[in-house]
């Protein structure tokens, strides 16, 4: 096996010193891992991933100023514990997201590498849904239709229109509160024809 070349490198190895251990070793690539409060971030990830023969992930296990390195031998699997999906996956190395294909990682891979290592969180639940409340900041639409059809259901489950109501609301007072009804034949008819003239 060819030998690794530390030159310069003193050991335990720094995490600032792997960018100097990747010239020096032209083969192998290298990404390192921390694991914080039950989440995965990435805080070394190699510029040759996937350019390089060898490529090894770490786990950078750390307490106080000791701090020791663990092999990853299967990425998709340490990230993938986090997911339902039971096949086998490919995990972008920069950012950690999950493709179920690997042609879909390598096209992730050439946007994703172009950037700094990234974590994706999620806010916990009963904070995850976003609702628009302001209201305030809307525009008021000069003119709205509200329209409410009648019909039956025939023996055969046939909905027959016997009719609709058409109320428009407007800003401008003379075209407020306008109520148009209809009935009788030919209502899905009438109705396009009122609200289009
Ligand atoms: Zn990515």
């Amino acid at each position: 096996m060819k030998e690794l070349d530390m030159t310069g490198i003193e050991t335990p190895v720094a995490l600032s010193s792997i960018p100097k251990f990747e010239p020096q070793n032209s083969s192998i690539s290298i990404s390192v891992l921390v694991c914080e409060e039950k989440e995965l971030i990435p805080v070394y990830t190699s510029k040759f991933c996937n350019q390089r023969p060898h490529h090894v992930n770490l786990l950078l296990l750390s307490k106080g100023d000791k701090f020791h390195y663990t092999l990853v031998t299967s990425l998709s699997r340490l990230v993938g514990s986090n997911t339902r999906h039971d096949g086998k996956s490919f995990v972008c190395p920069y950012c950690l997201h999950h493709f179920w294909k690997e042609h879909c990682l390598q096209n992730h891979l050439t946007e994703c590498s172009q950037h700094p290592d990234q974590t994706v969180t999620y806010r916990e639940k009963g904070k995850n849904i976003l609702k628009f409340d302001k209201v305030q900041h809307m525009f008021p639409v000069p003119f709205a239709l509200y329209a409410d059809f009648e019909s039956f259901i025939t023996p055969s489950g046939e909905h027959v229109h016997t009719g609709f109501c058409c109320l428009q609301v407007s800003k401008f007072p003379q075209y407020d509160h306008k109520i148009h009804t209809y009935s009788v034949d030919n209502v899905v008819q009438e109705f396009l024809k009122y609200v289009t003239q």
